[in-house]
């Protein structure tokens, strides 16, 4: 398990999602919750960096973490300062769904209300905006994204830097189409005759 955190902290840094030490990871393993230490490049880090979740090193937003594992049906969680999805957290209230793909992370992306860093608060915020949602911005922070596995985890944390990097780009050519209630009721219902979103779509 602390292989595969390396292994998904290494690739979220790579795709410049995970920044210096910004940023965390953690997995559920059995009854406990392994995270990245507080203060690890995470693109550099070693299994000798991945702790449980009451280890003094583990990382500052372990309460976050928690209060998702908590809160929902999560395997692992994956919180990032990503560029665009931390700029879109500056500026809006929510993410509209402009491409059926956000469809993969519950609809439209909510900005969990600002407090500071690894405070009990936070981590009340962002549980809330992740209602019925794999994925939230956290107002002038950054991002949270949760799977089943590590590996969902990863993916939607990408999926939602790539969605927000979209509506930006979209926002310059005038103002995006959303889809209706009907047009996204449409894809999923077609996503679930296809099992689009499995493993191997
Ligand atoms: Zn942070």
């Amino acid at each position: 398990m602390k292989a595969a955190v390396v292994e998904a902290c290494h690739r979220l840094a790579a795709e410049g999602l995970l920044i210096g030490t910004s940023g965390n990871v953690s997995v559920r393993d059995g009854d406990q919750v392994l995270v990245t230490a507080s203060g690890a490049v995470l693109g550099w880090i070693t299994e000798d960096d991945v702790v449980t979740a009451d280890d003094p090193r583990a990382t500052s937003e372990v309460a976050l973490h928690l209060a998702v594992y908590e809160a929902y049906d999560a395997g692992a969680v994956v919180h990032t300062h990503a560029p665009v999805s931390t700029a879109a957290s500056a500026v809006l209230d929510e993410v509209p769904v402009i491409h059926y793909q956000q469809l993969l992370l519950g609809g439209e992306i909510r900005v969990a209300p600002y407090a500071t860093f690894g405070t009990p608060e936070l981590a009340a915020n962002v549980k809330a905006a992740l209602d019925g949602r794999a994925a939230a911005l956290m107002a002038n922070h950054g991002s949270v994204a949760h799977g089943a596995t590590l590996h969902k985890a990863v993916e939607n944390a990408l999926l939602l830097e790539w969605l927000c990097t979209v509506y930006r780009d979209a926002l310059t050519f005038g103002q995006p189409r959303t889809l209706s209630p009907d047009e996204q009721e449409q894809v999923i219902r077609a996503a679930i005759e296809r099992n689009y979103g499995s493993e191997s779509s």
